[in-house]
């Protein structure tokens, strides 16, 4: 088949890359130049493993392109995605400006029937407003279809090839046809494609980032317990999780949830429930334990060190996940702002973030070229993104570098007693 889609970011060039793996003509669209020049040189502008090689191939097959010409994208393709940022608004509601904006450029580009899908996440009613936008510029028939992305930052290409589930929401057969031949190939596995109507398909991702939230701030609350009643929260995990009904997924403490998903789909969902007269207290309680839960580690330190002022602090992990650069929302950002407005120093280290970084913090920070040389002369360490390489540190090295050997884990990777027998201080969430 023929497709174009329009934003070449973490969700448009994977949903791109493996349409074109599948055998489709994919032409990806994005309004920013710098961006598609990168990726015409057959550069990958983010970090995202195979990524890379997934878009060489293609490339090379001449069944991938990029362009910044959405008009003629759109008149070359039968199926047209929309998968352009929606970031949080003013008022906390989704920003639908990208997505109306690609909706009217592709009304005015038509030529014949289209099938238009929605992969950003939208709020409920948004397909009717992209049908209303198309019309208003447009006689040609098309359909407008809703497409929910489920794809996680990391281990994006895998999610996308081989899904749990395919959601589409038409309102036509002829537009679900194609959108099931299109899917086909990707649930070969079994997996099933679920037909439904647009606003259903809509309030499936809200609901499912929605739910990842509540488990994660519910852990965090779980473990905070624990930390004032001397239980331990990885006893407690393991015991919860074997609950056949509650399973395993999901149920780690940390320094609560980040990205640029879970933050302002809980935001996004609040708000356009409270446009309907419905206050949905849950996810109220769950993003203001999420907020108070990024900088818990940051109390901790302080209790353990007192001031932190001309303290060195070594940190661990600046992306908002492991296997990811993505820092939007990450716990790492107001950790780090908290350290420097109590006069503390910051030496960072993450293995793909540095240059993400650098653009929020400029020279306020500096940045280590490895985890070893983040540690030289520091006071504590803060360990917020659980990177594998974290995991199987040299320790006696670490205990060399650092001025007072002290670990202030965010993400429970380590063994307290373990890591106590040899030398250090060692404080993490939840855990006596
Ligand atoms: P992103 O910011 O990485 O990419 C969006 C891209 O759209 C950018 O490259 C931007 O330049 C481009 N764009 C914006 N307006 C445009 C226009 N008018 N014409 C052409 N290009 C335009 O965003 P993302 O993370 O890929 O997310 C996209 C959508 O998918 C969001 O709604 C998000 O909530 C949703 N989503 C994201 C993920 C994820 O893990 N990142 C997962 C599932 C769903």
């Amino acid at each position: 088949m023929k497709i174009a889609v329009v934003g070449s970011g973490y969700v448009g060039l994977v949903a791109g890359a493996c349409f074109a793996e599948n055998g489709n003509d994919v032409i990806c669209i994005d309004k920013d130049e710098t961006k598609v020049r990168t990726l015409q040189r057959g550069q990958i502008p983010i970090y995202e493993p195979g990524l890379e090689e997934l878009v060489r191939r293609n490339r090379a097959e001449k069944r991938l392109t990029f362009t910044t010409d959405l008009p003629k994208g759109a008149r070359t393709s039968q199926i047209v995605f929309i998968a352009v940022g929606t970031p949080t608004g003013e008022d906390g509601s989704a920003d639908l400006q990208h997505v109306l904006g690609v909706a009217r450029e592709i009304g005015r580009a038509m030529n014949g029937y289209k099938v238009v899908v929605n992969k950003s996440t939208v709020p409920v009613g948004t397909a009717e407003r992209v049908r209303r936008t198309i019309a208003a510029e447009t006689k040609q028939p098309f359909s407008v279809v809703s497409n929910p992305e489920f794809l996680k930052q990391g281990a994006a290409i895998d999610d996308f090839m081989k899904p749990d589930r395919v959601v589409i929401g038409a309102e036509d057969s002829r537009a679900a046809e194609l959108m099931r031949e299109l899917y086909a190939p990707f649930t070969r596995t079994g997996a099933p494609i679920m037909l439904m109507d647009c606003a259903s398909a809509e309030l499936c991702k809200y609901a499912a980032n929605a739910m990842l939230a509540t488990r994660i701030s519910f852990m965090n609350e779980v473990a905070n317990v624990c930390d004032a009643m001397g239980a331990d929260v990885d006893q407690v995990r393991r015991a919860v999780a074997s609950d056949k009904r509650i399973g395993p997924a999901f149920l780690f403490p940390g320094v609560g949830y980040g990205g640029s998903c879970f933050p302002k789909d809980v935001k996004a969902m609040l708000r356009f429930a409270g446009s309907a007269d419905y206050d949905f207290q849950i996810l109220r309680a769950v993003e203001n334990v999420n907020e108070r839960q990024k900088v818990r580690l940051l109390t901790k330190l302080q209790s353990r060190l007192g001031s932190l002022k001309k303290k060195k602090i070594a940190v661990w992990g600046l992306a908002f996940k492991p296997r990811t650069d993505d820092m939007r929302e990450a716990p790492a950002v107001p950790l780090i702002k908290g350290l420097l407005a109590e006069g503390a120093s910051v030496q960072a280290y993450d293995p793909e973030a540095t240059k993400v970084a650098r653009g929020i913090f400029g020279a306020k920070i500096k940045y280590a070229p490895n985890s070893y040389a983040a540690l030289e002369g520091v006071d504590a360490l803060l360990i917020v993104t659980e990177w594998n390489e974290f995991r199987e540190p040299d320790f006696a090295r670490m205990r060399k570098l650092m001025k007072n050997p002290a670990i202030f884990d965010g993400r429970n990777i380590y063994n307290p007693q373990q890591i106590r027998a040899l030398g250090f201080e060692y404080v993490s969430m939840g855990r006596p």
